[in-house]
């Protein structure tokens, strides 16, 4: 007699059990012999051999026989009844047992017990067949002989646990194991009916995305044929997706593209939104943003190109060279950002194209000149009306690249208002720690804007904010020589303009008399743009007599300029023609570059009032005031003609308005030659500010001031001792022309120009 434990397994009295693949073994730890008879025990949980103990055990256990075992070790096996077990012993080796029968109470006929097996069968039967497995299951099914052999196979699926299954072992009468094993079973098929339903509906759903893909694409394909043949049909939404498509976008902005597309599907043409939609996607489809890659800089190519577009300009060209060797070996796109400064027209705009040339990058100008408003730079929020992308942005989109050398122009000009300030935004543009996620309010997506190469231009540092200027790189345009503009002229100016107007080099001859001429007589500036628009007048009168066939060439002197110039020659600020006590010439920055100006005294019969009258700005009457007690205490004999006069001061009006304390030292000269009654000569110019103790002291834009002298025909020039060392910014060919002396102390000047022989 085999004693065989088991767990999980509904077995009841009278069925056949097979146990498939060598299950029997596994549990009986004992080879099936046919003819053997078994007790089987069951289990109360799952245990090893090794862990089982007698109280392990469901005290019912039931007999059986074994009646086949094939070669494959496929065991049938034939229940008996069942039995008590009065007393078991579990060894390493064997379990014995003592029993007693424990008979059933025969309460159900076999007519039942087959209706409740029928009822039970067509459940399952039914649930099968809505399965794949309907057909193979059925004939399974077909085999069973009773409920107690159904519910036996069935066991490890049932969804009753392990005692529930014991207690249908235990059930005394055959009603109540009969009715336990039908409601397991009908239990099972429910809960499988509601799994399947389940899955059924998942699997339609599943089905339904699949179909959607399926249709989109099949939708998709007939859309890009029908846009192949009719290209001009290509709906704006459609054309937008396609963009968007290959714009190369980042996540954000992606997002926000496909975002305002949805709406513009939704909206539909007759919205009145339908058009802000579409400027937006217009806008933001046509930048670039793919990263441009690195190109390699050759920096003699960029040297050639440099000398090639502008003459001269050495020190502005060989910083710029510098800045792109650096950006080599950093292997970066844009280096340190470069304020250019200096007066209108000395080739600042134009250099900075020269670089994007030299650099084979694409070039854009933003003018930021009178912006007001903190949104011209960083957009407008699109829930406003007329919404519009910042000029930064703009730029990029009208550079057409990613990395274009942007030009900045005028960052002096910006205007802090109540729009906020502007500045502000511009330093965020120019911030390599920030500017890689710009973000344009119009926009409202961030664009890397770290790889362009802004280059800035000023006419003046004054008025640029310290933030904003110390994020900068300042390279000063001093202006330009007569004989610099004479060569940029024949080199540059007057070929390109004859180009524009289509008149061959040989059919218009300008000598060089003449164009000396249009530089010293026609123009009066420190940069080229008046001289350029004089030659282009010039280029334009003489391409309607060319075409009218006056002549086949046309040849300029000197004395024909008026007729092609068709103006008269400026009325210079050249040096006076006569001297005279109480008037000085001194010399002033303006944003035009250098300019000259008189300085007058005059004494009227009164009593000690002053009088100060012309375009002087605050601070240059400051400097009258110091220039009076400054000579007062120089001359302290002449106190009474102070006290019996009123002194009239005049600063006669320039083309520009004059500010800043550099004309002290002509204030003081003028006064004190008015004192002293020493004229100053016209020939002699001076610029300096003036201390209470009577020190010259040092002043800014020195070449500009000295171009101006020159160009107005002074001979000697008075400086501050300490703007020396600025002497290495002028042109030699200024310093050849001036005598110029360095001075410390204001008696010095006195003594220099004249008016103190004495002392
Ligand atoms: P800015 O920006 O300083 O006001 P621009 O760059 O607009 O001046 O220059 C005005 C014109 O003068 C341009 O046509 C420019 O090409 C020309 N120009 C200025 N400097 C030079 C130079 N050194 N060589 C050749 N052309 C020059």
């Amino acid at each position: 007699m085999l004693t065989v434990p088991y767990y999980n397994i509904v077995i009841i009295p009278g069925i056949y059990l097979y146990f498939q693949n060598n299950y029997f073994q596994k549990i009986a730890q004992k080879d099936a012999v046919v003819g053997e008879t078994v007790i089987f025990l069951m289990l109360k949980e799952d245990k090893t051999r090794e862990e089982m103990r007698a109280e392990d055990f469901y005290p019912i256990g039931i007999t059986g026989k074994i009646e086949a075992v094939d070669k494959e070790g496929n065991v049938k096996i034939v229940t008996g009844s069942r039995v008590n077990v009065d007393a078991i012993d579990v060894t390493e080796t064997s379990i014995e047992l003592s029993l007693t029968e424990r008979p059933d109470v025969e309460d159900l006929s076999p007519q039942e017990a087959e209706a409740h097996f029928e009822n039970a069968k067509m459940a399952f039967i039914q649930y099968l067949q809505k399965t794949q497995f309907g057909l193979i299951a059925r004939n399974y099914v077909q085999q069973w002989d009773s409920l107690g052999e159904m519910t036996a196979t069935l066991s490890f699926l049932l969804e009753i646990s392990n005692e529930e299954k014991y207690k249908i072992l235990a059930a005394d009468t055959l009603s109540e194991r009969t009715e336990r094993m039908e409601k397991a079973i009908c239990e099972y098929v429910e809960i499988e009916k509601v799994k399947k339903e389940a899955a059924d509906a998942q699997e339609s759903s599943n089905e339904q995305i699949y179909r959607e893909q399926a249709l989109k694409k099949q939708i998709e394909f007939l859309q890009n044929q029908l846009d192949e043949m009719h290209p001009e049909n290509i709906s704006d939404v459609r054309r937008f997706e396609q963009k968007i498509e290959k714009a190369g976008m980042n996540e954000t902005a992606l997002a926000e593209a496909k975002k305002v597309l949805n709406r513009m599907k939704q909206e539909g043409q007759n919205s009145h939104e339908y058009g802000m939609l579409y400027d937006y996607l217009d806008f933001v489809t046509s930048l670039v943003w793919k990263k441009e890659p690195m190109r390699p800089v050759d920096l003699e190519h960029a040297e050639k190109i440099l000398d090639e577009d502008h003459f001269g300009l050495k020190k502005v060209k060989n910083r710029i060279i510098q800045q792109l060797a650096v950006m080599t070996l950093n292997q970066k796109q844009a280096g340190s950002i470069l304020l250019f400064v200096g007066a209108p027209g000395t080739g600042k705009t134009s250099i900075g194209q020269s670089i994007a040339r030299a650099l084979g990058r694409s070039y854009v100008r933003v003018s930021l000149g009178g912006i007001r408003d903190e949104a011209e730079i960083r957009g407008h929020r699109r829930t406003y009306i007329g919404a519009m992308p910042g000029r930064i942005m703009e730029g990029i989109k009208r550079s057409g690249a990613s990395n274009p050398v942007m030009v900045l122009d005028e960052v002096d000009k910006l205007v802090k208002d109540y729009g906020g300030d502007p500045s502000s935004a511009l330093l965020e543009v120019l911030d390599p720690e920030q500017n890689n996620t710009f973000t344009d309010h119009y926009m409202n997506v961030p664009y890397d804007l770290s790889d362009v190469l802004f280059v800035c231009t000023a006419n003046t540092t004054d008025s640029i904010p310290e933030p904003l200027l110390n994020r900068m790189e300042v390279i000063q345009f001093p202006g330009y020589t007569a004989s610099d503009k004479f060569q940029i002229a024949k080199r540059h100016l007057l070929p390109k303009a004859k180009e524009s107007m289509g008149i061959k080099s040989q059919n218009l001859r300008i000598s060089d008399a003449a164009l000396r001429a249009i530089i010293s007589d026609y123009t009066m500036e420190a940069g080229v743009r008046g001289l350029k628009k004089q030659l282009d007048t010039l280029c334009r009168v003489a391409a309607v007599r060319l075409v009218k066939g006056e002549k086949k060439s046309v040849s300029v002197t000197p004395k024909r300029l008026r007729e092609f110039l068709d103006q008269r020659p400026m009325p210079h600020d050249r040096k006076l023609e006569e001297k005279q006590p109480g008037v000085v010439t001194g010399l002033a920055w303006t944003q035009a570059g250098g300019d000259i100006l008189y300085i007058e005294a005059l004494f009227t019969k009164g009593s000690g009032e002053m009088i100060v009258t012309g375009q002087l700005g605050d601070v240059m009457k400051e400097s009258v005031q110091i220039a009076v007690s400054l000579v007062k205490s120089l001359y302290p004999d002449k106190a009474e003609l102070f006290e019996k006069n009123d002194l009239h001061i005049h600063v006669p009006e320039g083309s520009v308005p004059k500010d800043g304390p550099s004309a002290g030292i002509t204030m003081t000269t003028a006064i004190a030659s008015l004192v002293s009654g020493n004229a100053v000569s016209p020939e002699i110019a001076m610029t300096g500010e003036v201390s209470l103790r009577g020190y010259v002291m040092p002043i800014g834009g020195l070449p500009e001031k000295l171009m101006a002298a020159q160009r107005a025909g002074i001979t000697t020039v008075l400086i501050p001792r300490e703007n020396q060392n600025d002497l290495d910014d002028v042109a030699e060919e200024v310093k050849d022309a001036l005598t110029i002396i360095p001075v410390h102390r204001v008696t010095e000047v006195l003594e220099k120009t004249g008016v103190r022989a004495d002392s």
